[in-house]
């Protein structure tokens, strides 16, 4: 793969600890708009290629958040299920150090598969600066991901879209596929305005109930059942068919290509809000809006989370966060709408040409 073009890769460094075997790469891709920012992802499998990949949508991403934050990720290569706590810290921090040279001057880290708010201390202390990375514990100013910052905007993408086709929040159906902490909060929020959620799903299966599944309950199943087809009464499905559902409006918030192109024909919701990253090809989102479904992307709906991140790397507490995610979300979806509608285009290839040109503007190098 050509990764090289106009836009970066800027810097790639990759790093290894002999004595603890510890290898690990960083892609920073573009530092037009700020420093670069993306989490750490730690698998046996990551690679440069995936990191730069990564680093390239974090770019994008950043951009259309209308974040001082350039492009960025990174890999630790391992399997941190073979290691002890102990050893998986000495091997983040090993990877931090090793960093230190770039870190947090051209890239912020925060927390990605594998690595949660503990790493993220680990990080900060070994680099020197609490501004290596975003993503870490209260006690050090941080704004855990638990607090729903992706969930929150995935919700407000959705009402903005749901106004843009002149629909009514409180009369319609809803169903969210994954009830993690993104879906988890998507189903609050909906539920609060008055929307109705027919279908939950996990990786156990999909509850459908059409009279509606209260939240409340919900909530209480899973922490107490630990599924959601726990829920009382409802049908239980497998997990696949939640997408199926008759529903106004399906939220995707777990894996990615959830919806095949197999799958477009069976497709009834007229709005799709891409909660999880990737969980379409494009082609398949070209071909559901050829069906007329509305699709708001990912790098779009959820970006909550980076948001969040932002507020912790200036210092800002929850009510900035929270106050944030909903201005930057709302505004953001309006203008993708308002130009995909405009200039014919998919939402997708319009959040990206404002994205672009966002770089583009502070980018000298860029064409
Ligand atoms: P999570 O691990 O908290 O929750 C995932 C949920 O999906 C769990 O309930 C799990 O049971 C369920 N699930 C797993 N396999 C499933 C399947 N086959 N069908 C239905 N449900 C299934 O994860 P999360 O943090 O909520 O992230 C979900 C998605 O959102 C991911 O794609 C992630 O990259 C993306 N995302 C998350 C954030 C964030 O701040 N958490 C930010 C941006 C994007």
């Amino acid at each position: 793969m050509d990764m090289f073009d106009d836009f970066g890769p800027e810097r790639i460094v990759e790093v290894y600890h002999p004595k603890l075997g510890m290898r690990g790469v960083l892609v920073i891709d573009n530092t037009a708009l700020g420093p670069g920012k993306g989490g750490i992802r730690f698998t046996p499998t990551v690679d440069k290629t995936e990191v730069f990949r990564l680093a390239r949508t974090m770019t994008w991403k950043n951009a259309m958040a209308g974040l001082p934050f350039g492009g960025a990720k990174s890999g630790i290569m391992g399997d941190p299920k073979k290691l002890t706590p102990k050893q998986k810290d000495e091997w983040v921090a090993a990877f931090s150090k090793l960093l230190k040279g770039v870190v947090p001057k051209y890239y912020v880290a925060g927390p990605d598969i594998s690595m949660a708010e503990h790493d993220m201390a680990v990080f900060a202390k070994a680099n020197g600066s609490n501004q290596a990375c975003t993503g870490k514990p209260k006690k050090l100013g941080g704004l855990p991901h638990e607090l729903g910052s992706t969930g929150f905007g995935v919700f407000h993408s959705a009402l903005v879209a749901l106004k843009h086709m002149g629909k009514d929040p409180k009369k319609v159906t809803f169903a969210v596929e994954g009830y993690g902490n993104v879906g988890e909060f998507v189903c609050k929020f909906m539920t609060d305005v008055g929307a109705k959620l027919v279908a939950v799903s996990d990786s156990k299966g999909t509850c459908f109930l059409q009279s509606g599944i209260k939240n409340d309950v919900l909530y209480k199943t899973k922490k107490e059942k630990g599924t959601v087809t726990a829920y009382p009464a409802c049908k239980v499905l497998p997990s696949k068919e939640l997408i199926y559902q008759e529903v106004d409006v399906l939220f995707t918030a777990a894996i990615p290509d959830l919806v095949k192109m197999e799958d477009v024909p069976k497709i009834k919701a007229k709005l799709i809000v891409e909660g999880s990253n990737i969980p379409m090809k494009e082609d398949v989102e070209a071909e559901l809006a050829k069906k007329g479904v509305l699709i708001v992307p990912d790098f779009v709906a959820n970006a909550g989370g980076v948001i969040s991140s932002y507020v912790e790397y200036i210092g800002g507490n929850e009510k900035t966060m929270f106050e944030m995610v909903e201005e930057r979300i709302t505004k953001n979806t309006e203008q993708v709408l308002a130009k995909a509608k405009a200039e014919n285009l998919l939402p997708r290839d319009a959040a990206l040409a404002i994205a672009k040109e966002r770089v583009r503007n502070k980018c000298k190098t860029c064409r």
